[in-house]
């Protein structure tokens, strides 16, 4: 469990980390450079999280991509995305994850978890994506220090 105190703010304790997967850990189907050390880097202590992708998979790529990582995968069918990503962050606690995502699909689990980060990256954002969050990255790396970095986060979301 990662433990982020917000000044003015209940602290935020995440025990997940739910990521959408192209456009946001991967550009064109192939992991953006920096993630895979970061990820392992926050499955460890003293972050600890458990790791979830959640994904279309939509270039076929990602079984190979995240081979070897601390990463559960889900690979969701075509239809109603929206609606399955919400519910993979509602059956694991919405209350104790953090979501990250970039495309219109991620709008509702970015909403609906704990801590919801929209990144921009090269694939750029949906603004209905973005507006559902409560922070905006220009990149996964920029969001995945934030969590590594809890003053970051801290001076990001102080009220
Ligand atoms: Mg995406």
């Amino acid at each position: 469990m990662a433990l982020y105190a917000i000044p003015g703010q209940d602290s935020l304790e995440v025990r997940h980390l739910v990521l959408d997967y192209n456009g946001t850990l991967a550009t064109d189907g192939t992991l953006v450079p920096g993630v895979a050390e970061r990820l392992r880097e926050l499955a460890l202590p003293p972050h600890h999280l458990l790791i979830h992708v959640v994904t279309a998979d939509t270039m076929g790529t990602v079984n190979r991509q995240l081979e070897g990582l601390p990463c559960k995968l889900s690979i969701l069918g075509p239809a109603e995305q929206d609606k399955a990503k919400l519910k993979c962050v509602q059956d694991i606690g919405v209350e104790w994850t953090v979501a990250i995502g970039n495309g219109q699909n991620d709008h509702l689990m970015l909403a609906a978890a704990a801590l919801g980060i929209a990144v921009i990256g090269e694939e750029g954002a949906a603004v209905k994506t973005i507006l559902a969050s409560r922070v905006a990255c220009r990149d996964i790396l920029t969001a995945l220090d934030l969590l590594l970095n809890p003053k970051r986060l801290a001076a990001t979301l102080r009220c």
